[in-house]
């Protein structure tokens, strides 16, 4: 585990990992903006240097809240708020400085450089805030099992208001109210609610589809707690389950206890996704996405355990979905997933909902 989480010991983190070459970081992206200051604001940018104090640059709608929520920081008034921000930092005498090229647009960086009359270069710095982000702290850690306790309790609490007839808006709708009564501050994304043939679309929307009897019902959702996202899905029955769907459930929850169980530091993503996908093309099935993601301040993050990740291990303190599905279109499909937490001799899943087939 890292630090207990305060910004102040994530910029310091942040600096020590920048090339040598660079003086200093601009953050834009929000989620990076949160952090490394505490800002939860939607319009903020961090100036991170080696010789001077960090600045959170905002506009006059968060300023207050700024200087509430990022009291170690100078707070620094623009509606610009890149831009002043690299003003302030050609005015301090910087030279080199890293941003965010994976969010910054063209036509932001189009005006940030004549922001400071071509006095400060602008290099692209990779992705160093998600590095840091993908291991979790301790504070963080706890975030995310607050979350996903809320998710289990509303899951429980979800079940037994299925109930022939009803349609798959219904039941979003009462998924989002036993979020909130399980003490979420929202869903950590749009729920995934499908019913009998829907339930084989990977990523179906919830629709006026009436629940049958004999439907299989796929609910793919999560608790937002203190911003960071939990993610659960678990496919239940409606009435009692035909064969085919026994042998779907048995086959995905099979494949899915046993890539969990094989979660620990040093295993590396792109085979644990490889070990899916095999087990899956095994039993005749098409595969129909990757093995799993990071949860933390975004429902998707580092790090990603699909075909093309990088071959950076997991590491203690990551917090990963496992999530195998098998789609039958036309028929339905099962996808189990759990949000893992890899600790230092193996995993604890931070989701605990029963995983067996439920029949409703
Ligand atoms: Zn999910
Ligand atoms: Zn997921």
């Amino acid at each position: 585990m890292k630090s207990d989480g305060r910004p102040a010991t994530r910029r310091t983190a942040a600096l020590a990992a920048l090339p040598d070459d660079l003086d200093g970081l601009l953050v834009t992206r929000t989620e990076n903006v949160r952090y490394l200051s505490g800002f939860t604001g939607s319009n903020g940018a961090v100036l991170l240097t080696r010789e001077d104090a960090p600045v959170l640059c905002t506009d006059g709608r968060y300023v207050l809240q700024a200087a509430g929520e990022a009291p170690d920081l100078e707070v620094l008034e623009a509606s610009r708020v890149a831009a002043a921000l690299v003003e302030r930092a050609a005015a301090s005498g910087r030279r080199r400085l890293g941003f965010e090229a994976h969010h910054v647009s063209v036509e932001l960086l189009r005006t940030l450089g004549p922001a400071a009359d071509g006095r400060v270069e602008l290099v692209p710095a990779g992705r160093p805030v998600e590095r840091l982000r993908a291991v979790k702290d301790a504070a963080e850690v706890g975030a995310l099992r607050r979350a996903c306790a809320a998710t289990d309790q509303a899951f429980e609490a979800v079940l037994i208001t299925l109930s022939a007839g009803m349609t798959e808006l219904d039941a979003e709708w009462a998924l989002l109210s036993a979020l909130r009564a399980a003490g979420a501050d929202g869903p950590s994304f749009p729920s995934i609610v499908a019913f009998g043939p829907n339930a084989a679309i990977p990523h179906h929307q919830p629709s006026d589809r009436r629940l049958a009897d004999g439907d299989l019902v796929k609910l793919d959702f999560g608790a937002l707690v203190d911003g960071y996202h939990a993610d659960m899905t678990r496919t239940v029955v409606i009435g009692s389950a035909s064969g085919w769907q026994r042998e779907l459930h048995a086959e995905v929850q099979t494949i899915q206890a046993d890539l969990a169980d094989a979660v620990a530091p040093g295993v590396v993503p792109a085979h644990l996704d490889a070990e899916m996908r095999s087990r899956i093309t095994a039993a005749g099935h098409p595969v129909a996405h990757g093995l799993g993601h990071g949860v933390g301040l975004e429902i998707h993050e580092d790090p990603f355990l699909t075909d093309g990740s990088p071959a950076a291990p997991l590491e203690a303190g990551m917090v990963v979905t496992i999530e195998p599905g098998i789609y039958l279109a036309g028929r339905g499909g099962v996808r189990i997933e759990d949000s893992i937490l890899v600790t230092a001799d193996g995993h604890e899943s931070l989701t605990t909902s029963p995983r067996e087939l439920v029949e409703i």
